[in-house]
Order: C-alpha cells, then sequence, then structure tokens
C-alpha cells in the first residue's frame, strides 16, 4: 500500500512540484499518470523510491515512512519499489545477463539463486536468446525489456515505469505495455508516467491526472481524455 497525505516537493529554485497532494494505492492496483509536461509525474514517482525527499507532509510505501527514512535504510526501499526510465540507463560495457545479475549481486544472494533468477526473469521478458548480447546490440524495446527485468528481478512490490514508451514505435510500446500488465497480474502494484494517450485508453487502469503538482481526476478504468 502507498499512502501520500498532503504531500508537497519543493525544489530549491522554489518550484512547487507537487503541492499539497494526498493519494491512495492498494497492492495489486496499475495506476497511470498523465498530465501535461511540468505536471509534476516524474517528481512524485521520484518521491517514491525517494530519489527525491519530500519538503512537507508524510508518504508511507509499504512499511516505510519516506519523510523518517534513514540513509541506511534506503536500498532496503529500492528493493521494495523497482524503477524503469525512458532511457534505459543500462550499463554499456555489461552484457544482457549481468545488467540484470548487478541489481542481484550487491543483494549477496548465491551465484546459483542469481543464475535462476536472472534466467527466469529475462524468459519472463522474451530475451532468453540475448543474454549475452550488449546494450548497443539491441533494438530500443529490447533495452527497455532488460531495464524492466532489472527492475523486476529482486521482486519488488511496486515497479514505477517513468514515460517507459517515450522513446519507442508504437508497437513496441504496446509491449511494454503487455510486459507492465503481466508484471501487473503477478501481484506487483504497477505505477506508470506516460503520454501515451492511446495506450492508456486500450489497456484500461486507473488514471491520475496531474496538473501543476496537484491532482485534478482519479478514475478508475479512466481513459486518456476522462
Ligand atoms: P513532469 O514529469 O510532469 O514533466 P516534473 O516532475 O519533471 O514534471 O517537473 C515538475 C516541475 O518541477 C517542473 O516545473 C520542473 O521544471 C520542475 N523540476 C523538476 N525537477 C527539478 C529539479 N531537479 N530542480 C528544480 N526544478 C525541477
Amino acid at each position: 500500500m502507498i499512502v501520500l497525505d498532503r504531500v508537497t516537493k519543493q525544489y530549491p529554485n522554489r518550484i512547487m512540484a507537487v503541492n499539497n497532494t494526498s493519494l491512495r494505492i492498494e497492492q495489486g492496483e496499475f495506476v497511470y499518470i498523465i498530465g501535461p509536461s511540468g505536471s509534476g509525474k516524474s517528481t512524485l514517482m521520484k518521491l517514491l523510491n525517494r530519489e527525491e525527499r519530500i519538503s512537507k507532509g508524510h508518504i508511507q510505501v509499504g512499511k516505510y515512512q519516506l519523510e523518517k527514512i534513514k540513509d541506511k535504510e534506503v536500498p532496503y526501499l529500492r528493493r521494495y519499489v523497482g524503477v524503469v526510465f525512458q532511457d534505459f540507463k543500462l550499463l554499456p560495457n555489461l552484457t544482457v545477463y549481468e545488467n540484470v545479475a548487478f541489481a542481484l549481486e550487491v543483494t549477496g544472494q548465491s551465484n546459483k539463486e542469481i543464475k535462476s533468477r536472472v534466467n527466469k526473469v529475462l524468459e519472463m521478458v522474451g530475451l532468453s536468446s540475448k543474454t549475452n548480447q550488449y546494450p548497443r546490440s539491441l533494438s530500443g524495446g529490447e533495452q527497455q525489456r532488460v531495464a524492466i527485468a532489472r527492475a523486476i528481478v529482486n521482486r519488488p512490490a511496486v515497479l514505477i515505469a517513468d514515460e517507459p514508451t517515450g522513446n519507442l514505435d508504437p508497437d513496441t510500446a504496446r509491449e511494454i505495455f503487455q510486459i507492465l500488465e503481466m508484471i501487473n497480474q503477478s501481484g506487483t502494484t504497477v505505477i506508470m508516467g506516460t503520454h501515451n494517450n492511446q495506450l492508456v485508453d486500450e489497456f484500461r487502469h486507473r488514471v491520475i491526472r496531474l496538473e501543476e503538482g496537484r491532482v485534478i481526476s482519479d478514475t478508475y478504468k479512466g481513459d486518456y481524455e476522462a
């Protein structure tokens, strides 16, 4: 469960990116965050894994109270909340397998466990045949699938995807929506910032619309224009 209670994020330049916003997201929900550029979508998502700190208010993400969380607990929060970005952020000198395994190696698992989990998530995203390739030899859609595999290999309760299809053509974007749908069906909460109105209308879920840092509508099975 995720709860935001009167959350404000003001950047040092005084811009109020999130303005006194309250929200509740249950475990297992699929939520789109939509709104014009600059409306606070990325900031809202960055607050949930403590990439940014809140200025005022209260955020609860699972058992973590983010206004109180200690620095040494942040790595555990980041295992609870996986993240996918528009520009993939893969490590160019590591293979597909290594990019995903890297996220697990820091958790001190055995090599056998790492191997089995990495292979399983790569199979889930349809990349079993590309494990030894480097990111530069993959298409954008394939790179995003590696990034998704990396984000879910720690079995996070929550997956945040900030504009994950922003750099992809429509067919590839649909594949990414399908993979996120499948991850959600396995019980993971998915929170996705997107401008892809067509796919938001096709894959119906809760739609939270932001404007100037505030929630201006919140509809279940909503569409992009609602
Ligand atoms: P969106 O994801 O909807 O485009 P953002 O959360 O990126 O919106 O931005 C919300 C507002 O906060 C914008 O006015 C943006 O310029 C500002 N902003 C975002 N990140 C920073 C930052 N690191 N420092 C200062 N201002 C920022």
